[in-house]
Protein backbone atom coordinates (compact mmCIF):
# COMPACT_ATOMS: atom_id res chain seq x y z
CA UNK A 1 0.00 0.00 0.00
CA UNK A 2 1.49 3.34 -1.02
CA UNK A 3 0.53 6.13 1.92
CA UNK A 4 1.01 9.95 0.85
CA UNK A 5 0.69 12.71 2.90
CA UNK A 6 2.43 11.79 6.46
CA UNK A 7 6.05 12.54 8.04
CA UNK A 8 8.25 10.37 8.54
CA UNK A 9 7.66 9.54 11.97
CA UNK A 10 4.45 8.54 11.05
CA UNK A 11 5.23 6.45 8.17
CA UNK A 12 7.85 4.44 11.04
CA UNK A 13 4.98 3.78 13.64
CA UNK A 14 2.88 2.80 10.91
CA UNK A 15 5.42 0.73 9.48
CA UNK A 16 6.37 -0.71 12.83
CA UNK A 17 3.60 -1.54 13.93
CA UNK A 18 3.38 -4.92 14.02
CA UNK A 19 0.14 -7.56 14.11
CA UNK A 20 -0.28 -10.78 15.87
CA UNK A 21 -1.95 -13.36 13.88
CA UNK A 22 -4.72 -15.07 16.32
CA UNK A 23 -7.44 -18.26 14.57
CA UNK A 24 -11.32 -19.68 16.48
CA UNK A 25 -12.73 -22.63 15.56
CA UNK A 26 -16.44 -23.64 16.90
CA UNK A 27 -17.97 -26.63 16.71
CA UNK A 28 -21.71 -26.39 16.59
CA UNK A 29 -22.17 -29.95 18.55
CA UNK A 30 -25.52 -32.50 18.79
CA UNK A 31 -24.96 -32.67 21.91
CA UNK A 32 -23.13 -31.14 25.51
CA UNK A 33 -21.46 -34.60 25.56
CA UNK A 34 -18.92 -32.72 28.09
CA UNK A 35 -21.15 -31.73 30.74
CA UNK A 36 -21.40 -35.77 31.42
CA UNK A 37 -17.56 -35.83 31.96
CA UNK A 38 -18.93 -32.56 34.63
CA UNK A 39 -17.16 -29.63 32.54
CA UNK A 40 -19.69 -27.12 32.90
CA UNK A 41 -17.37 -24.42 31.13
CA UNK A 42 -13.53 -23.58 31.56
CA UNK A 43 -11.04 -24.43 29.10
CA UNK A 44 -8.66 -27.84 28.03
CA UNK A 45 -5.37 -27.93 26.52
CA UNK A 46 -4.47 -29.80 23.83
CA UNK A 47 -1.02 -30.33 22.07
CA UNK A 48 -0.23 -29.62 18.11
CA UNK A 49 -1.24 -26.15 17.91
CA UNK A 50 -4.52 -26.27 18.97
CA UNK A 51 -4.13 -25.14 22.04
CA UNK A 52 -7.01 -23.77 24.03
CA UNK A 53 -10.46 -25.33 24.05
CA UNK A 54 -13.50 -23.09 25.59
CA UNK A 55 -16.87 -25.23 26.74
CA UNK A 56 -19.80 -22.76 26.91
CA UNK A 57 -20.43 -21.80 30.70
CA UNK A 58 -24.26 -20.85 29.64
CA UNK A 59 -27.23 -23.71 28.79
CA UNK A 60 -28.16 -23.64 25.06
CA UNK A 61 -31.93 -25.05 24.49
CA UNK A 62 -30.83 -28.92 24.18
CA UNK A 63 -33.35 -29.38 21.30
CA UNK A 64 -30.60 -27.09 19.39
CA UNK A 65 -27.32 -28.50 20.65
CA UNK A 66 -24.56 -26.71 21.98
CA UNK A 67 -21.48 -24.94 20.86
CA UNK A 68 -17.31 -25.56 22.11
CA UNK A 69 -15.01 -23.56 20.90
CA UNK A 70 -12.89 -25.71 19.93
CA UNK A 71 -9.41 -24.21 19.37
CA UNK A 72 -8.42 -20.78 19.76
CA UNK A 73 -4.35 -19.73 18.93
CA UNK A 74 -2.20 -17.00 19.08
CA UNK A 75 1.21 -16.47 16.94
CA UNK A 76 2.81 -19.47 15.09
CA UNK A 77 -0.01 -21.87 15.74
CA UNK A 78 -2.49 -19.51 14.46
CA UNK A 79 0.04 -18.81 11.17
CA UNK A 80 -0.04 -22.34 10.76
CA UNK A 81 -3.99 -23.33 10.59
CA UNK A 82 -4.37 -19.66 8.92
CA UNK A 83 -2.57 -21.04 6.12
CA UNK A 84 -4.56 -24.47 6.02
CA UNK A 85 -7.92 -24.40 4.07
CA UNK A 86 -10.72 -24.21 5.89
CA UNK A 87 -11.54 -27.83 5.20
CA UNK A 88 -8.08 -28.90 6.18
CA UNK A 89 -8.28 -26.65 9.52
CA UNK A 90 -11.68 -28.40 10.70
CA UNK A 91 -10.52 -31.85 9.93
CA UNK A 92 -7.05 -31.11 11.92
CA UNK A 93 -8.94 -29.12 14.50
CA UNK A 94 -11.84 -31.95 14.71
CA UNK A 95 -9.11 -34.40 14.87
CA UNK A 96 -6.98 -33.18 17.41
CA UNK A 97 -9.46 -32.42 19.73
CA UNK A 98 -11.22 -35.94 18.97
CA UNK A 99 -8.31 -37.35 20.93
CA UNK A 100 -9.35 -35.57 24.01
CA UNK A 101 -13.20 -35.89 23.25
CA UNK A 102 -13.25 -38.41 21.41
CA UNK A 103 -17.49 -38.16 21.15
CA UNK A 104 -16.63 -35.96 18.21
CA UNK A 105 -15.34 -38.37 15.78
CA UNK A 106 -18.95 -40.06 16.23
CA UNK A 107 -21.34 -40.12 12.69
CA UNK A 108 -23.45 -36.68 13.17
CA UNK A 109 -21.75 -35.06 16.30
CA UNK A 110 -20.50 -32.11 14.53
CA UNK A 111 -23.56 -30.49 12.72
CA UNK A 112 -21.17 -27.25 11.69
CA UNK A 113 -18.01 -25.85 11.57
CA UNK A 114 -17.33 -21.81 11.95
CA UNK A 115 -13.51 -20.64 11.66
CA UNK A 116 -11.78 -17.28 10.85
CA UNK A 117 -8.01 -16.89 10.69
CA UNK A 118 -7.81 -13.15 11.53
CA UNK A 119 -4.01 -13.09 9.95
CA UNK A 120 -5.43 -13.36 6.54
CA UNK A 121 -8.82 -11.42 7.15
CA UNK A 122 -9.16 -8.40 4.78
CA UNK A 123 -9.85 -5.92 7.46
CA UNK A 124 -7.27 -6.55 10.22
CA UNK A 125 -4.48 -8.73 8.85
CA UNK A 126 -3.91 -9.80 12.22
CA UNK A 127 -5.76 -10.41 15.92
CA UNK A 128 -4.23 -7.91 17.82
CA UNK A 129 -1.20 -5.66 17.61
CA UNK A 130 2.03 -6.51 19.78
CA UNK A 131 4.34 -4.24 21.40
CA UNK A 132 6.25 -2.55 19.20
CA UNK A 133 9.88 -3.51 18.30
CA UNK A 134 11.17 -1.04 19.91
CA UNK A 135 12.80 -2.36 23.85
CA UNK A 136 9.50 -2.55 25.21
CA UNK A 137 10.48 -3.44 29.01
CA UNK A 138 11.35 0.76 29.44
CA UNK A 139 7.99 1.90 29.74
CA UNK A 140 8.89 5.45 27.92
CA UNK A 141 9.26 4.16 25.15
CA UNK A 142 5.93 2.11 25.03
CA UNK A 143 4.77 5.73 25.96
CA UNK A 144 6.08 7.19 22.65
CA UNK A 145 5.03 4.46 20.54
CA UNK A 146 1.64 4.32 20.89
CA UNK A 147 1.54 8.46 21.40
CA UNK A 148 2.64 8.28 17.81
CA UNK A 149 0.16 6.07 16.60
CA UNK A 150 -1.92 8.21 17.80
CA UNK A 151 -0.46 11.72 16.83
CA UNK A 152 -3.22 13.40 14.28
CA UNK A 153 -1.62 14.23 10.60
CA UNK A 154 -3.26 17.06 9.46
CA UNK A 155 -7.32 16.79 9.19
CA UNK A 156 -6.65 12.81 9.99
CA UNK A 157 -7.36 11.13 13.53
CA UNK A 158 -6.03 8.04 14.27
CA UNK A 159 -7.74 5.55 16.92
CA UNK A 160 -8.07 1.91 17.84
CA UNK A 161 -5.67 -0.52 20.54
CA UNK A 162 -2.83 0.04 18.48
CA UNK A 163 -2.77 3.93 19.82
CA UNK A 164 -3.46 3.41 22.96
CA UNK A 165 -1.77 2.35 25.95
CA UNK A 166 -3.41 -1.14 26.66
CA UNK A 167 -2.81 -2.79 23.15
CA UNK A 168 -4.49 -5.81 22.33
CA UNK A 169 -7.51 -5.16 25.09
CA UNK A 170 -11.09 -3.67 24.67
CA UNK A 171 -10.18 -1.21 26.78
CA UNK A 172 -7.63 0.25 25.13
CA UNK A 173 -9.63 0.54 21.82
CA UNK A 174 -12.36 2.49 24.01
CA UNK A 175 -9.84 4.58 25.31
CA UNK A 176 -8.76 5.51 22.38
CA UNK A 177 -11.59 6.19 20.73
CA UNK A 178 -12.21 8.62 23.48
CA UNK A 179 -9.25 10.20 23.40
CA UNK A 180 -9.52 10.82 19.21
CA UNK A 181 -12.64 12.44 19.82
CA UNK A 182 -11.28 14.39 22.00
CA UNK A 183 -9.01 15.69 19.86
CA UNK A 184 -11.33 15.93 17.06
CA UNK A 185 -13.93 18.07 19.30
CA UNK A 186 -10.94 20.32 20.83
CA UNK A 187 -10.44 22.03 17.39
CA UNK A 188 -12.93 25.04 17.31
CA UNK A 189 -14.64 23.47 13.37
CA UNK A 190 -12.99 20.76 11.26
CA UNK A 191 -13.25 20.14 8.02
CA UNK A 192 -13.28 16.59 7.34
CA UNK A 193 -13.17 15.14 3.71
CA UNK A 194 -12.04 11.43 4.73
CA UNK A 195 -15.29 10.40 6.02
CA UNK A 196 -16.67 10.41 2.71
CA UNK A 197 -18.02 14.34 2.16
CA UNK A 198 -17.71 17.73 3.35
CA UNK A 199 -18.45 17.16 7.47
CA UNK A 200 -18.66 20.48 9.76
CA UNK A 201 -18.08 19.53 13.42
CA UNK A 202 -18.52 22.58 15.63
CA UNK A 203 -17.21 21.90 19.72
CA UNK A 204 -20.00 22.92 21.48
CA UNK A 205 -22.40 20.98 19.58
CA UNK A 206 -20.10 17.84 20.07
CA UNK A 207 -19.45 19.15 23.52
CA UNK A 208 -23.41 19.38 24.44
CA UNK A 209 -23.66 15.93 22.75
CA UNK A 210 -20.77 13.73 24.73
CA UNK A 211 -20.68 16.07 27.79
CA UNK A 212 -24.52 15.99 28.18
C1 LIG B 1 -9.30 -13.66 18.91
C2 LIG B 1 -9.31 -12.40 19.72
C3 LIG B 1 -9.56 -12.46 21.07
C4 LIG B 1 -9.58 -11.28 21.84
N1 LIG B 1 -9.86 -11.37 23.17
C5 LIG B 1 -9.98 -10.22 23.90
C6 LIG B 1 -10.38 -10.27 25.26
O1 LIG B 1 -10.64 -11.34 25.82
N2 LIG B 1 -10.46 -9.10 25.94
C7 LIG B 1 -10.19 -7.89 25.35
O2 LIG B 1 -10.32 -6.85 26.01
N3 LIG B 1 -9.81 -7.82 24.05
C8 LIG B 1 -9.69 -8.95 23.32
N4 LIG B 1 -9.32 -8.90 22.01
C9 LIG B 1 -8.89 -7.60 21.45
C10 LIG B 1 -10.05 -6.69 21.09
O3 LIG B 1 -11.03 -7.43 20.38
C11 LIG B 1 -9.48 -5.57 20.22
O4 LIG B 1 -8.44 -4.90 20.94
C12 LIG B 1 -10.54 -4.54 19.83
O5 LIG B 1 -11.65 -5.14 19.22
C13 LIG B 1 -9.90 -3.55 18.88
O6 LIG B 1 -10.88 -2.56 18.58
P1 LIG B 1 -10.56 -1.49 17.49
O7 LIG B 1 -11.75 -0.60 17.44
O8 LIG B 1 -9.20 -0.90 17.74
O9 LIG B 1 -10.41 -2.31 16.12
P2 LIG B 1 -11.42 -3.30 15.43
O10 LIG B 1 -12.41 -3.90 16.39
O11 LIG B 1 -10.55 -4.26 14.65
O12 LIG B 1 -12.24 -2.35 14.46
C14 LIG B 1 -11.69 -1.87 13.25
C15 LIG B 1 -12.82 -1.91 12.24
O13 LIG B 1 -12.39 -1.19 11.08
C16 LIG B 1 -12.82 -1.92 9.95
N5 LIG B 1 -11.97 -1.52 8.82
C17 LIG B 1 -10.67 -1.83 8.59
N6 LIG B 1 -10.23 -1.26 7.47
C18 LIG B 1 -11.27 -0.56 6.96
C19 LIG B 1 -11.44 0.25 5.82
N7 LIG B 1 -10.43 0.49 4.95
N8 LIG B 1 -12.65 0.79 5.59
C20 LIG B 1 -13.67 0.59 6.47
N9 LIG B 1 -13.57 -0.17 7.57
C21 LIG B 1 -12.38 -0.73 7.82
C22 LIG B 1 -12.70 -3.37 10.34
O14 LIG B 1 -13.52 -4.22 9.54
C23 LIG B 1 -13.18 -3.32 11.80
O15 LIG B 1 -14.57 -3.50 11.90
C24 LIG B 1 -9.30 -10.04 21.22
C25 LIG B 1 -9.05 -9.98 19.84
C26 LIG B 1 -9.06 -11.16 19.10
C27 LIG B 1 -8.82 -11.08 17.61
Amino acid sequence: MELEGFDERKLASIKDTIYCPATKVAFHTQQAFWEEQGIKGGASFSGEGVRQTYYPSVKFNPNNGSVMLASYTIGDDADRLGNMSEQERHSFVKSTVGKVHPELQTEGMVASVASIAWGNYKWSAGGCTVHWSDDMSDESNHTISYLEAARPQNHLFFAGEHCSKYPAWLQGSIESALEAVYDIVSKESVSTSFIGGNVKVKQNQLETSFVG
